[in-house]
């Protein structure tokens, strides 16, 4: 008995050594290391560089980006206590684009949530994404007016379009939502744009004829309360990562199962789900962003980080 107990005893000190010195030789973070998201959340402005992209949408950061004015002739940035309101000049220009348009269609404007941080950056809540200053979250809620106060930005809420059981559609969704999401696909900067499922199903039913614009609208979870879009990466940024293209993750309009599944599976998963990743895949990923270190990121982003 003491022999197999002897014999225990080794092994699992053989195995602790290599747990030990696998945690030890691996970039996992050094004791007090500053998180990348702390970092980056404590920059209250941009970096002095010219305008570049550096890495992924959620690995990444952003150099020289603009701040979105907090008011425009047709739009508000809300939740300026944020300071999420900055991005690469393609995103400024594409708000000011697209609010004008949505002014045309019978909106004041756009309300305008979370861009990047001044310096892009993994965030220290809410997003993975939304690190290099192309993306932006655009409120569902119909601006009835572009001359709120700051305190009215941070207590005003948006709306949501979708039924709480996540399925369809509600009141609240109107024929101009639709054309202004449209107006977005539409635009050549635009990359994607994430919208929640029942969104997607319901202008699939009503596109008609004219559906290539259909393909850029992505279902996602949540999205409900705002549309998010996310642009391609700009000519002047050579170390800007592309997503996989749509075209090679899904067939035509996207108007299919892989959709639909979306208010079946995804919310109804079938019993027979055997593996534990699979039963995890169905389950929608916490509103946490992801806890990084430098050493995460591209490295031009200690650069963008110390610049002045
Ligand atoms: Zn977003």
């Amino acid at each position: 008995m003491r022999k197999i107990n002897n014999r225990i005893r080794a092994v699992s000190a053989f195995f602790l050594a290599i747990v030990f010195l696998g945690a030890t030789s691996h970039v996992t973070p050094k004791k007090d290391e500053p998180l990348a998201n702390q970092l980056f959340g404590a920059k209250q402005t941009a970096s002095d560089q010219r305008p570049e992209v550096i890495g992924y949408y959620a690995k990444g950061c952003a150099a020289g980006a603009v701040k979105l004015p907090e008011t425009g002739p047709t739009w508000q940035a809300m939740r300026l206590s944020r300071n999420r309101n900055w991005g690469h000049p393609d995103l400024i220009a594409f708000i000011e684009r697209l609010s004008f348009q949505a002014s045309q269609l019978g909106w004041a404007g756009l309300y305008i949530g979370d861009m990047s941080q001044p310096r892009g950056g993994p965030m220290t809540s809410s997003h993975q994404s939304h690190q290099v200053g192309l993306d932006v979250d655009i409120w569902m809620l119909p601006p009835k007016r572009l001359d709120l106060s700051i305190p009215a930005r941070e207590s005003l809420s948006s709306i949501s379009v979708r039924t709480n059981d996540q399925r369809s559609i509600n009141q609240n969704w109107t024929p101009v939502h639709m054309a202004i999401l449209k107006a977005a696909a539409e635009d050549s900067a635009v990359d994607r744009i994430f919208v929640a499922a029942a969104i997607k199903i319901d202008m699939c039913a009503k596109a008609g004829k004219d559906r290539k614009w259909l393909k850029k609208i992505r279902p996602l979870y949540g999205h409900n309360d705002h549309f998010h879009v996310r642009l391609k990466c700009p000519k002047d940024s050579p170390n800007c990562k592309s997503q996989t293209p749509i075209s090679r993750i899904s067939k035509g309009d996207g108007c299919d199962k892989s959709l639909t599944w979306w208010v079946t599976d995804y919310l109804n998963p079938p019993k027979k789900v055997t593996s534990k990743k699979k039963s995890k895949k169905a389950k929608p990923r916490p509103r946490r962003a992801r806890e990084m270190i430098m050493a995460d990121l591209p490295a031009q982003c200690v650069e963008v980080l110390n610049s002045k």
